[in-house]
């Protein structure tokens, strides 16, 4: 019986208590587990870390984030100063100016931070979403690994430290600069021109989606003059001395990008008019290497953030079960909704798991990363390196896909509070998933290129094999079936006709690809949950 009460008491204090309370690590015995499964000997020091870091980023960094995600403290840009200047000043607020020192002041490139610890620490802030740092943190990742396979000048080298070790307690933020107007997937149809003037580098042309325009380098693809080869420059935002005097080195932002996601970073228009670059590696193996060592390492991490906002959405929504009530019962004892909150808890510990593994597949690659299919390891290096390489297309396509439907469903359980962006963070989340999908090479683009890595291997590493040993460990019958797939698909000679049979195959292709990343994924989270390497 319910009668009338004209002032009427509910209220969300008990889940919000909850919410505001929660350690994102201390109180999560799941990403424990996971932490001490596949870390290792080293899994104390990492547990240690999340420990610390773990207690600002679920309070201080968690507020910060959700208070620069209301529209009043979007970023700008400011064009000219007072005497009509150009400075292309980017204004932010000054609670992302904050968090970005504290989260960058955190070390983690530096040769001295364990690659489990930089790990642990960017699944735990990924939780908080974009919120202007994830995107960062990804990019200087890839400029440091490049700078580390190339830096050969004391400007590379003060660069590299800048970003590792910081100068002067400031440590470098990074971006990296592809697309153009007419194509991102296309790399090799960049326009960008690089002209050796004197002994200098200079770079004329545009870009069309920078984001993380703030940084204060970029890795940037542009072509030397005459040449098609796609080569990849360091470029100083400003050159030394000119930051504080706000003097860019030799571009514009013409426009930043109005965007449905990641909002609390800017994505912009540049126009390129002598900026000074510094190449890094040979002109001829550009492509490889941005390919091959960048994207590899945005695309991994990517991973790992769809595996960090389903963590978050997850937790909040099955509480939000436990609390609230409708038809006088808790919403979580409606068999139709416990089941897409079962849905979205297997989804989460899956993805995290199998995020998990992969870096450690990853990690134990000999000589890390590399530019292009063809190297000069044995073989069963070469295998491991195609199966790292595959698996990181696999899992960019897979949880970033999953991602959105995680956060969907996540929403719904909300009911109508699920879409308020001031009642949780999963709007904000949901739209940041939406462009995962996208950046760093979208779905499509993705699933040719693993399809066309399988087919140029094949000869030494035949498809059926790379099946056997992604899922190593998994029940026989169903790696049976996916190696007599694989080996079918993989035979197709090319997805690029558009014919009724290509059509057919590339929906076969498709929905293979989006499995077999999800029994990879189980078969970590089995190993986690029973305790076998
Ligand atoms: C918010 C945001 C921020 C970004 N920031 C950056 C940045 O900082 N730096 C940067 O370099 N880029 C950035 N990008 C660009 C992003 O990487 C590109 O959007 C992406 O690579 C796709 O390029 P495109 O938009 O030109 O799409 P297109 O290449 O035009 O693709 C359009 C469609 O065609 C499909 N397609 C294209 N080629 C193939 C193929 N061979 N086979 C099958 N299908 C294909 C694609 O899958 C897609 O569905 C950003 C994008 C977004 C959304």
């Amino acid at each position: 019986m319910s009668l009338p009460d004209r002032n009427n008491p509910y209220n969300f204090d008990d889940f919000l208590d909850w919410r505001q309370s929660f350690d994102y690590y201390r109180d999560d015995p799941f990403i424990q587990q996971v932490v001490k499964h596949f870390c290792g000997d080293q899994w104390e020091t990492v547990d240690q870390a999340a420990r610390a870091i773990s207690k600002k980023v679920s309070f201080r960094w968690r507020d910060f984030s959700d208070a620069i995600a209301f529209p009043e403290k979007r970023p700008y840009v400011m064009h000219y100063d007072g005497h009509h200047h150009r400075i292309d000043r980017i204004v932010r607020p000054f609670e992302i100016e904050v968090m970005e020192r504290e989260v960058f002041s955190e070390r983690l490139f530096s040769p001295r931070t364990p690659p489990w610890v930089k790990l642990i620490k960017m699944y735990l802030i990924y939780q908080n979403g974009e919120a202007c740092i994830s995107c960062p943190l990804v990019c200087t990742e890839g400029l440091v690994a490049t700078l580390e396979k190339f830096a050969d000048t004391p400007e590379t080298r003060c660069i590299l430290k800048h970003c590792t070790e910081g100068i002067d307690g400031e440590f470098a933020i990074g971006a990296q600069y592809l697309t153009e107007i007419q194509g991102g997937s296309d790399v090799p149809a960049n326009l960008l021109e690089a002209v050796n003037q004197d002994g200098t580098w200079r770079l004329y042309g545009t870009k069309f989606f920078c984001s993380a325009t703030h940084a204060d380098y970029a890795v940037v693809t542009a072509k030397p003059a005459g040449s098609e080869d796609i080569a990849i420059f360091v470029v100083p935002s400003w050159l030394p001395g000119n930051k504080e005097k706000e003097i860019r080195n030799g571009f514009t932002i013409d426009r930043i990008k109005w965007k449905m996601g990641t909002s609390e970073l800017t994505t912009a228009e540049l126009t390129f008019n002598g900026a000074v670059a510094y190449p890094m590696g040979p002109f001829d193996r550009g492509l490889a290497n941005v390919v091959g060592i960048v994207l590899t390492l945005s695309r991994l991490t990517v991973g790992l953030s769809g595996a960090a906002s389903m963590t978050r959405a997850s937790r909040e929504a099955g509480k939000y079960c436990e609390f609230r009530e409708a038809f006088d019962q808790k919403i979580g004892m409606f068999p139709l909704l416990a089941n897409q909150v079962r849905k979205i808890e297997k989804y989460t510990r899956r993805t995290t798991a199998g995020a998990f593994k992969l870096y450690r597949d990853f990690l134990t690659l000999e000589g890390g990363l590399k530019g292009g299919l063809k190297t000069d390891e044995p073989e069963r290096a070469r295998r491991k390196r195609i199966d790292v390489r595959e698996l990181i297309l696999l899992q960019k396509i897979t949880a970033t896909w999953d991602t959105t439907d995680i956060l969907r469903l996540a929403i719904s359980v909300f009911g109508g509070h699920g879409v308020m962006e001031d009642f949780s963070c999963l709007p904000r989340l949901f739209r940041d998933a939406a462009i995962n999908e996208l950046w760093e090479g979208p779905r499509n683009v993705l699933l040719a290129q693993i399809h066309r890595d399988l087919q140029r291997v094949a000869e030494w590493y035949p498809p059926e094999k790379f099946v056997h040993s992604i899922l190593s460990g998994g029940k026989k019958a169903l790696i049976e079936q996916m190696s007599s797939e694989i080996s079918d698909l993989v035979a197709y000679p090319s997805l690029l006709d558009l014919t009724p049979e290509t059509l057919a195959v590339c929906e076969r292709w498709d929905n293979f690809c989006h499995r077999l990343l999800h029994r990879y994924q189980d078969i970590a989270l089995e190993q986690v949950e029973g305790g076998s390497k």
